[in-house]
């Protein structure tokens, strides 16, 4: 697998302030990346640090496997970290082509673009007429211009209304089903959950949990359970393949598993073996649940 970037041990201090405490991320190439915490966990910094706009205190990060500089590395990433500024009295397709005049890109590419986050027939529209949605947008075509190999966004949706977010999400997947790997921060459990694959959870600087994104909801199962002799119902249940966990709470004989568990399936294998339930509930822990368990909100 491709090492996009490589994140090893970062720290930083801002005075007395730790923003960023040992973190460590290695991103590889086809995946979409979330960093998720709530607002002041460090993300900003960390991609700040990453792009070179943010001294680091310690620790090391590397691009594309440290074969480049990096300045040659960053001209190979797209990356908007800020309110996307351009130039209001010029058209969007204006503005794409004077980036591809500074960056020496064919002119070809702005049509491309437009494509892709949809503004092709707003493209002779100036930029002050554009919603704060659409402004993003362009803001995204022209971090593609160059075809970069990752995309870096800042909270991408911060302050767009709900059809606006709608189509910033549906565009971030689009580039990456066409390959380009991609790292945000957001604030939104819900963001990340549905865009990236792969997630990194900080709070006040620490990572919290680093994996996938179905990793962290992998606690697909809790099944409560009662009978009238729960004592038989949990002797029963120990030789039941794949339950990690089996717990007694307020009469209720709960369950913990990994994999899914089949409620019928575990019901009848109780009954041929005479232990009747008088309840079954099978309860899904959201993610927004293990969220909220881990950032102890
Ligand atoms: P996030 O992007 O997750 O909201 P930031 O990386 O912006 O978090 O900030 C992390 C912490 O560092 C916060 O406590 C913030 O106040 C602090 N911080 C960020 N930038 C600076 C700075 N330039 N000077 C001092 N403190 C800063
Ligand atoms: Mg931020």
């Amino acid at each position: 697998m491709e090492t996009i970037l490589s994140i090893k041990n970062l720290n930083k201090n801002y005075g007395k302030l730790q923003a960023v405490k040992n973190v460590s991320l290695e991103i590889h190439k086809g995946n979409v990346y979330g960093i998720l915490g709530p607002n002041g966990s460090g993300k900003s910094t960390t991609l700040g640090i990453v792009l070179n706009v943010v001294n680091k205190t310690s620790g090391d990060y590397s691009w594309f496997g440290g074969k480049l500089k990096t300045h040659d590395a960053l001209k190979k990433v797209g990356a908007i970290i800020e309110r996307p500024n351009f130039y209001p009295y010029m058209t969007a397709k204006e503005n794409l082509e004077l980036v591809c005049k500074i960056k020496g890109i064919n002119y070809s590419k702005v049509q491309e673009k437009l494509e892709i986050v949809g503004l092709t027939d707003r493209k002779d529209s100036n930029f002050r007429t554009f919603s704060l949605g659409m402004k993003q947008r362009l803001a995204i075509a022209s971090a593609l211009l160059n075809d970069p190999e990752i995309l870096i966004l800042d909270e991408p949706t911060n302050g767009l209304d709900p059809q606006g977010i709608h189509q910033i999400r549906d565009i971030i997947r689009l580039i990456a089903s066409q390959g380009t790997t991609i790292l945000l921060a957001s604030h939104l459990l819900d963001e990340v959950e549905k865009v990236c694959s792969h997630v990194l959870v900080l709070r006040k600087g620490e990572i919290l949990y680093s994996g996938t994104v179905d990793g962290m909801s992998s606690t697909n199962g809790i099944i409560e359970l009662k009978s009238n002799d729960n004592k038989s119902l949990i002797n029963i249940l120990q030789k039941y393949p794949n339950i990690d966990k089996i717990k007694e709470e307020d009469g209720k004989v709960i369950i913990i598993s990994k994999t899914n568990i089949e409620p019928s399936e575990l019901n009848k294998y109780l009954a041929q073996n005479a232990v009747y339930l008088t309840h079954l509930v099978k309860r899904n822990h959201s993610l927004e649940e293990q969220f909220l368990q881990l950032t102890g909100k």
